[in-house]
């Protein structure tokens, strides 16, 4: 078997691994990017949480504040009443007066304070709640990903014990290239050789339509050397319905099977 025969036959399965394995790796797909959106959600939520800390802080610094300013104004009012003079009255009043101002401001900024957290609580508590529905979606993507896991178990261990059997009869620096195309390229990695005309030697790639010399194609039948395609570098094969049609004498094309031809 030629090396391209046997690098076919890897592709074959590698393309049935593919498949199989979609749904799964769909799942997988969809799980990450739920997981990740969840931990982003909560991620946000736990820099909101932070902020209202601070806050909470703040706002209970303006509220001892509040409450150092009421103690010594209730002093004030109580030595005012022992005021001597209208003077000495005046002046309490005065202090009372200012002591007054700055309470009141410190009670303004607490407040202040305490509706920005009310307004950050509200965030939180929806960033909770959109953290909780990725997680659930992330729950049913799990359960899909262990289900289809589950399903293709046996089927895919044995397409892989398959491949491994393939795998070993190709040389491994061709595997290795193969195997990078594969990567990138998937099932467009591989496509056979298309005949446009018998008559003008006129052979075209499947995967990409563009014209393949007809030594590439001689090569590919004479002794099946990998080839690839110049323009979209795929790797090119003849499968048997070409070569059995090539092996057939240059008539125009007829139903007629083989041994029919040949007994003409
Ligand atoms: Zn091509």
């Amino acid at each position: 078997m030629s090396v391209t025969a046997k690098l076919v036959k890897v592709f074959t399965v590698d393309k049935q691994i593919d498949a199989l394995q979609s749904r799964l790796k769909v799942a997988e797909k969809v799980l990450a990017e739920q997981t990740k959106l969840a931990s982003d959600f909560e991620a946000k939520r736990a820099k909101v949480e932070g902020d209202i800390k601070t806050l909470q802080a703040q706002a209970s610094n303006f509220e001892g504040e509040s409450k150092r300013l009421e103690d010594k104004i209730n002093k004030l009012k109580e030595q005012m009443n022992t005021a001597q003079t209208n003077k000495q009255y005046q002046a309490f009043l005065v202090e009372v007066n200012t002591m007054g101002n700055e309470k009141g401001a410190a009670e303004k900024s607490a407040l202040e304070l305490l509706e920005k957290i009310d307004g950050l609580r509200k965030q939180s508590d929806e960033l909770a709640a959109q953290r909780q529905e990725r997680e659930s979606m992330a729950g049913v993507a799990k359960n899909n990903r262990d289900t289809r896991a589950t399903e293709i178990k046996d089927k895919l261990e044995a397409l892989k014990a398959e491949r491994a059997t393939n795998a070993a009869d190709v040389p491994s620096d061709v595997l290795r290239d193969y195997e990078r195309t594969f990567h990138q390229r998937g099932e467009d990695t591989v496509a056979h050789v298309e005949l446009q005309s018998r008559k003008d030697q006129e052979f075209t790639c499947g995967g990409c339509m563009m014209l393949i010399p007809v030594q590439a194609v001689n090569g590919l039948l004479a002794s099946g050397k990998i080839t690839m395609c110049t323009n979209c570098r795929c790797y090119l094969y003849v499968n048997d319905d070409l070569k059995q049609q090539l092996a057939e004498p240059n008539k125009p094309k007829s139903r007629k099977s083989k041994s029919e031809a040949e007994a003409l």
